[in-house]
């Protein structure tokens, strides 16, 4: 059980633009401890969210080991990657991505049962969740009825619906306007830290940054540990 919620080790990804390869990580190093919440920093096309996509199973590194919750995930097929991935992680993106058809609640229920919970308890799950976004009188609403800082709020619940242990965030209010962005984050960071998940989270915004445990930042290739300024 004192295995990392992710660990990286000597990740290389490298991409074919034309003739040259570009190799965007050269050699990642990182581990997470559960219930550790980590900033990750760096200039626009360092690679922050090729790092998030390799950490979430989602692509596959030149060379190097993910490991999520002490499990290998370079050796599996693709069906126990997935299962893995559905099992240990959730994600949250820029743009929301909700279920237009779908209400506030409903987008945060089905999930549960594509994993087999039960429709009563992930209502139920679904509902606490929302409330503790703030969103209790917006659980049946659709998303177009909706401010941006609402959707991203369901977004978040949706990602944190199945009990992820690692949360993989690429700037997740990014796209809200400052005053938004600010009451938002903070309220995912406390439903984060009340759900004891482990995160990663992408961030230009060293406000938000400063709030998590640790910073770790994005250059050449390389991660290196941030220590804060005194
Ligand atoms: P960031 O999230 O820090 O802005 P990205 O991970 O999106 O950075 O991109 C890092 C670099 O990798 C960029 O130069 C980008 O063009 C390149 N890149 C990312 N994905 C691909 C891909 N699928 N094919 C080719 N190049 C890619
Ligand atoms: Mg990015």
């Amino acid at each position: 059980m004192n295995d990392a919620a992710l660990k990286l080790s000597n990740v290389k990804r490298s991409f074919r633009q034309g003739r040259v390869e570009l190799e965007v990580l050269r050699g990642v190093d990182l581990a997470i401890r559960p219930g550790e919440i980590v900033a990750l920093v760096g200039p626009s096309g360092t690679g922050k969210s090729t790092l998030l996509q390799i950490s979430g199973l989602l692509e596959k590194p030149t060379s190097g080991e993910v490991l999520i919750a002490g499990t290998s995930a370079g050796t599996l097929s693709d069906d126990k990657r997935t299962a893995l991935r559905r099992l240990h992680l959730g994600f949250v993106y820029q743009y929301h991505h909700l279920l237009p058809e779908f209400s506030a609640l409903e987008n945060v229920v089905l999930p549960q049962m594509i994993a087999g919970t039960g429709k009563g308890e992930a209502a139920k799950r679904a509902t606490r969740l929302l409330e503790g976004m703030g969103l209790a009188d917006r659980i049946k609403h659709r998303p177009a009825e909706l401010s941006g800082g609402e959707q991203q709020r369901v977004a978040i619940c949706r990602a944190l619906a199945n009990s992820p242990r690692l949360l993989l965030a690429d700037e997740p209010t990014g796209n809200l306007d400052p005053h938004t962005s600010d009451h938002v984050f903070a309220a995912f960071l406390r439903l984060v830290r009340e759900e004891g998940l482990a995160a990663l989270i992408a961030t230009h915004n060293p406000d938000l940054a400063a709030r998590m445990d640790r910073t770790v930042s994005l250059s050449e290739g390389r991660l290196r540990e941030s220590v804060p300024a005194e």
